[in-house]
């Protein structure tokens, strides 16, 4: 017998992990809760439907994300060359048209033999079954996870691993940092030097600040954003966005999120006037996050404005702010680095519910969890990504416990691994970590499919 495998939720994660599995001859259950359940913000009842742009990001295989794409066709992804039959002209990014293209992954996944799509919302009930029988189980549910799966989801990780809603300061990419500005100091001295400090002068941060105030604000996102949810978030979780702080006067900030105290600015042996701080985003510290800068501003916007930070000016950002709902696990708490449950075995986890963020890195995550879910079915022993490579970096991120605010991320720069001797040249540095990311690659895919390609 050569056992089935339960993919809960057809999004992009699941159509991956569902393609993975079946493509190496294991039966696939694959539960949708659409059309029978809505999510609010998916519009079909199509799998793999494009909720917000129709970008999957750079076609350029010198790119994070194409770098990302190249490693996904690899391991036989089913989105992307769909995408490409469907792609509309984007630039240098891989566009599609939308109905076309999800119409199109359901018929395929949907005639697969191996493929059972069943239109139910899956239940508690029905996964503490499946696990108390000892199942092989992927769920790939997105961050708007119908409510009783995230509350039994809240139960398996210990209730504080997971999270609905997220508020996300901008996250830069460190090597773009102005080191001749920053400085690194915690305040007064205590707790070592991670904390890195934007040092205000009384101009720049009231013109800072005026920006801020006048600031144009994302549109909701999607229903994530009703104005009694938020208040909500505001009230538990303590994250007002920055603008609503700016709002309350020119000095809020320089007494609140940004107060200077116990720190001197090096150049000029004075406290500043006021200081954003920057705290690692990994144990490389190859990325920082602006501390309490959650926001709900226009991404746009939130390039210029942040860019006014002393020492951000020339700043790349692989993340901007958000506060909005989104369901994900605490995945350096709870995950193993084979995306299972490290408590509860058999039950892996896949998509942007683990901590990615992005159809593609979704996606990604899907095909990795379903080759993973067949070694496991297969009795092999698993086999993690290394960390030079695409893959290796998202699992990176997934598995690095640094003390955060851990939400997720897209592919980025920052997530690849530097190299140990200093490169200062950006462009050459890069290239470095694509050929260290292709060479490693290469060798982990061997590795992935040893022992589960099927005749
Ligand atoms: C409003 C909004 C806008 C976004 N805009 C973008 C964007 O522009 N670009 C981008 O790259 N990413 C965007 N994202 C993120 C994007 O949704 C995800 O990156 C991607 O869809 C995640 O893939 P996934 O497979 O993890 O989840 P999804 O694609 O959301 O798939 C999860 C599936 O699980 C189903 N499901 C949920 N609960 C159950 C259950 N109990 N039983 C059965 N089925 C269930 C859902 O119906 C859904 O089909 C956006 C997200 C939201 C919420």
């Amino acid at each position: 017998m050569m056992g089935m495998i339960t993919v809960v939720g057809g999004g992009f994660a699941g159509v991956e992990a569902a393609w993975a599995i079946a493509k190496q001859g294991v039966p696939v259950r694959l539960y949708e809760m659409r059309p029978v359940r809505e999510t609010g913000a998916h519009k079909t009842d199509h799998l793999a439907e494009l909720v917000c742009s129709n970008s999957f990001k750079s076609k350029l295989e010198t790119s994070p994300a194409g770098q990302l794409k190249a490693e996904m066709l690899a391991l036989g992804s089913i989105i992307l060359p769909t995408a490409e039959r469907h792609a509309v002209p984007g630039g240098e990014a891989l566009c599609v048209d939308r109905d076309a293209f999800a119409a199109d992954v359901t018929a395929q996944i949907e005639g697969h033999p191996l493929i059972e799509v069943i239109r139910e919302e899956f239940t508690p009930e029905m996964g503490n079954r499946l696990l108390e029988g000892g199942q092989t189980l992927v769920v790939s549910t997105g961050p708007l996870t119908s409510k009783p799966l995230g509350e039994w989801l809240a139960g398996l990780t210990g209730r504080k691993h997971l999270y609905f809603y997220d508020a996300v300061s901008p996250t830069v990419d460190a090597s773009t940092i102005d080191r001749s500005i920053v400085f690194a100091q915690s305040r007064y001295d205590k707790g070592g030097d991670d904390y890195l400090n934007c040092p205000f002068e009384k101009d720049n941060y009231l013109a800072f600040v005026h920006e801020l105030v006048h600031a144009e604000r994302a549109l909701p996102h999607g229903v994530a954003a009703e104005d009694e949810t938020l208040e909500k978030i505001k009230f538990f979780a303590g994250c007002t966005p920055i603008e609503a702080i700016a709002e309350g006067g020119p000095r809020s900030l320089a007494f609140g999120n940004f107060k200077p105290v116990g720190l001197t600015d090096p150049r000029t042996g004075r406290r500043p006037y006021a200081a954003l701080q920057l705290r690692p985003e990994n144990k490389d510290k190859t990325l920082y996050s602006l501390v309490a800068c959650q926001n709900r501003l226009k991404w746009g916007e939130q390039k210029r404005i942040f860019q006014m930070v002393p020492g951000l000016e020339n700043a790349e950002f692989v993340r901007f702010g958000v506060i909005h709902r989104n369901t994900y696990i605490d995945s350096p708490q709870v995950l193993d680095s084979n995306l299972e449950m490290r408590e509860h075995p058999g039950l892996f986890i896949a998509g942007q519910i683990t901590g990615v963020e992005g159809y593609v890195e979704s996606a990604a995550m899907g095909i990795y969890a379903g080759l993973a879910a067949v070694r496991k079915l297969r009795q092999l022993h698993q086999v993690a990504p290394p960390r030079a490579c695409a893959y290796g970096s998202l699992v990176s991120h997934l598995q690095d416990a640094t003390p955060r605010e851990f939400a997720p991320m897209n592919i980025n720069w920052g997530l690849f691994p530097d190299p140990e001797e200093t490169i200062r040249d950006k462009q050459v540095k890069r290239t470095w970590k694509l050929n260290q990311a292709r060479t490693a690659f290469e060798a982990w895919k061997c590795d992935l499919f040893l022992g589960i390609e099927s005749s």
